[in-house]
Order: C-alpha cells, then structure tokens, then sequence
C-alpha cells in the first residue's frame, strides 16, 4: 500500500512574502511527469482556503499559544487535535490526527519541523516539534502555528481539492497564508530577509514508501 509522507525540514520558518502575488514555478516543475506537472498546475491556481467560520476557531488557536507557552506537550497536542478537527469539520473533509513530538529530528539537511504522512484506507497523520533541535527550546507561536497549518494544507490538498500529489507551489504557500491570516491575524512588520524559490525548492520533499 502507497503511503505519502511530506516531511519539512529545516528552514521551514522562513516564506515567501505574504503579499506576493505574481506567481512563478519552483524549478523542480521541470523535472516532474505530464501528470504531475499537471497536478502542479491546478495547485498553483488556488490561492485561498476559505474557512467558513474562522471566528469560531480563533479562540482555539488562542488556547493553542497558551499551551505553547506554558510548555507542556500533551496540552499543545490536545489543543491542536482541537483546531485540527475545527477545521476538518468546517470544511467537510476527512479527519487528521495531530501528534506534537518534543525535539525536533535534525541532520546535516537542518531540524524537521512537520510530517504528513496518509495511507489510503487510514486517518491522516500530522507529527508537528515543539523544540528545537539546537536548543531545544519550544518552537515560536507563529512557527509553530504556520508548520501546524502547512501539514494541514497537505491533508486539504487530498481531501479537500481532490489532487492526486501535493506539491509546494505559490498557491499551495499562499493557501497556508490564508490560513494564518483567517486564524492568527497578519504578524507585526519585521524585517525580514526574501525568501527565494531556490530555498523552497530544495525544501520539497515527497517520500513514496510501501507502507
Ligand atoms: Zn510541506
């Protein structure tokens, strides 16, 4: 049996300007099949999740940075079941569970943020880190939040748009915007540097194991 695993690793902080709208292939569309590339296409041309009631779900991610804060895993892991089912149920699509792991997996690659992993005739799988690899501190609100939400849109990919592949593509990262932006409001202005479509590129990973 197929399973399809998405995993983010290191770097994941870091995304294309919000605002950004003129949309551009990542240089590994070049290398993917017809069906792919296809796929790719119809990734890339939708910009937006559009939560039904994102109001209800607010205070949940408010629970959520609290729990962040406070530290304690089971806690961050309960309430981002909640807002994982919040949103699987407001959209009408098939449940994900959510596991929040402790210490982040790191390699000569950098820290793995979050994994998707489905297996047809299975539930979803989101693992998300709450520390840190290098120092294991708990990983940042925001971060943590938008990991959250990109594993998800993983899970919306499938089940919600119906692809056959889920593909990191600018409308799949503004898709993980929209989200953000429904959910958590815009972030304070900080500068910060651009983020270029050869750091997302070699942040695609899609593992195809037999399961
Ligand atoms: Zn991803």
């Amino acid at each position: 049996m197929a399973a399809r695993r998405t995993q983010e690793p290191g770097g994941n902080e870091a995304r294309p300007n919000e605002a950004r709208r003129r949309s551009s292939r990542f240089s590994y569309y070049g290398r993917l099949g017809a069906a792919e590339k296809r796929t790719y296409r119809k990734s890339d041309a939708v910009g937006a999740i559009v939560l039904p009631l994102p109001g209800a779900l607010v205070p949940i991610v408010e629970r959520f940075r609290v729990a962040l804060a406070a530290g304690k895993r089971a806690k961050i892991e309960h309430v981002a079941r909640e807002l994982c089912l919040g949103i699987t149920v407001s959209l009408e699509v098939p449940p994900v569970l959510v596991k929040v792991r402790s210490v982040r997996p790191s390699d000569h690659e950098g820290e793995l943020h979050g994994l998707y992993t489905w297996e047809k005739g299975k539930v979803a799988v989101i693992e998300v880190w709450m520390r840190t690899a290098r120092n294991r501190r708990v990983v940042q609100f925001r971060t943590f939040l938008r990991t959250l939400l990109h594993e998800v849109c993983h899970h919306l990919d499938f089940t919600l748009l119906g692809l056959s592949d889920t593909f990191h593509t600018e409308g799949f990262f503004r898709r993980e915007s929209s989200l953000m932006r429904q959910l958590a409001g815009r972030p304070e202005k900080k500068a910060r540097a651009p983020k270029t479509a050869d750091a997302v590129k070699s942040k695609q990973l899609a593992l195809f194991a037999d399961g």
